[in-house]
């Protein structure tokens, strides 16, 4: 991975880096401050790729662009390349803002709305049940249970989505942008690829800092969401070297090849560390977690940390290395993994 020579976008503007790509930057109020926007220039208007949260301070971005530089086009499609929050939570409002039709993959709209449409009593009970099968211990469980309207506090709607398909494209004024659709950091994300200029927009699933959170579906804990996202970067690792890579979040970077072998990495040591603990003993999820991270987690945190421990088990499984046997200790079902 090497960094891409640009500034960061200040505050309300965008940097325009092809002569139809411009990239902008939202804050975020979390630890990771900020997600990266970008827009497409295009014959019909812009296309605006990713919404930002939900919030006041997204919403005076949106304000500022859509009467400042976006007003000389009509806005034309908003694309939410996946269902997180910091992606998908303002799409409404900018959607009725601009009176823009959005657009996501299937298997990002059925996400979004499994966990929108959930009460506050359901969420919480799915939550509490998933973290239970963990072996998490009970204040851990309690702590899922109050933190269970996080997907609503941070999307409070979401708007009627049209579709984006595998090779559909994005013709911007001077290139073409095509969609690719992958599973992994999330179920089915949209990114864009301009094969004429090199450039490559994976958003979350190829970043140059963070190792891409990779964390058990809530509705299947043993989809295997890892051995999608290694596919992915299996492929990644193949890429030409010059492409320009702007990702969800941080810095634009070539080497992207490199980067994706270097997930594999971490992916692999961390399969081997679990492989190991379990031909010594059986182990739950929330022991994985104790193996992959030495320490526990609180707020959303333990969400991403317990079902990163978890996919990775799963993957193991079905790589047919270990095998989930389910104990019942004190009461409760537990999920317990053994080589
Ligand atoms: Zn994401």
């Amino acid at each position: 991975m090497i960094p891409l020579n640009i500034g960061l976008p200040q505050t309300n503007q965008l940097v325009q880096v092809s002569p139809d790509l411009y990239w902008g930057r939202l804050p975020l109020p979390f630890r990771l401050n900020h997600i990266n926007l970008y827009i497409i220039d295009t014959d019909q208007g812009w296309v605006l790729i990713d919404a930002g949260i939900f919030g006041e301070p997204t919403e005076q971005y949106w304000q500022t662009l859509l009467s400042g530089f976006l007003s000389k086009k009509p806005i034309d499609k908003i694309i939410i390349t996946h269902h997180h929050v910091d992606h998908i939570g303002f799409a409404k409002q900018l959607s009725d803002l601009t009176g823009a039709p959005c657009f996501t993959s299937k298997a990002e709209q059925a996400h979004g709305e499994f966990l929108f449409n959930l009460s506050p009593d359901q969420m919480s009970e799915l939550i509490a049940s998933n973290y239970t099968r963990y072996g998490l211990p009970e204040s851990e469980i309690e702590f899922g249970r109050r933190d269970s309207q996080r997907y609503r506090r941070y999307v409070p709607a979401l708007p009627e989505f049209h579709h984006f398909s595998l090779d559909d494209t994005i013709n911007g004024c001077h290139s073409q942008w095509k969609c690719r659709i992958d599973s992994g950091h999330s179920s089915g994300q949209l990114s864009f690829i301009n094969k004429d200029e090199k450039l490559f927009l994976p958003t979350d699933f190829l970043l140059p800092r963070i190792s891409p959170n990779i964390s058990a579906d809530i509705r299947d804990p043993d989809k295997d969401v890892l051995g999608d996202y290694l596919t992915y970067l299996a492929e990644m690792s193949s890429m030409a070297a010059q492409i320009a890579i702007y990702p969800g979040h941080d810095w634009p970077f070539t080497h992207g090849n490199d980067r994706a072998i270097s997930l594999i990495e971490h992916h692999n040591h961390r399969l081997t560390l679990l492989f190991t603990a379990a031909q010594e003993r059986p182990i739950s999820t929330s022991d994985a977690m104790d193996i992959l991270f030495n320490r526990r987690f609180e707020s959303h945190e333990l969400f991403f940390a317990s079902g990163e421990a978890r996919a990775h088990l799963t993957h193991l499984v079905k790589q047919g290395k270990i095998k989930k046997q389910t104990d019942i200790i004190n009461g409760n079902l537990i999920d317990m993994f053994t080589a």
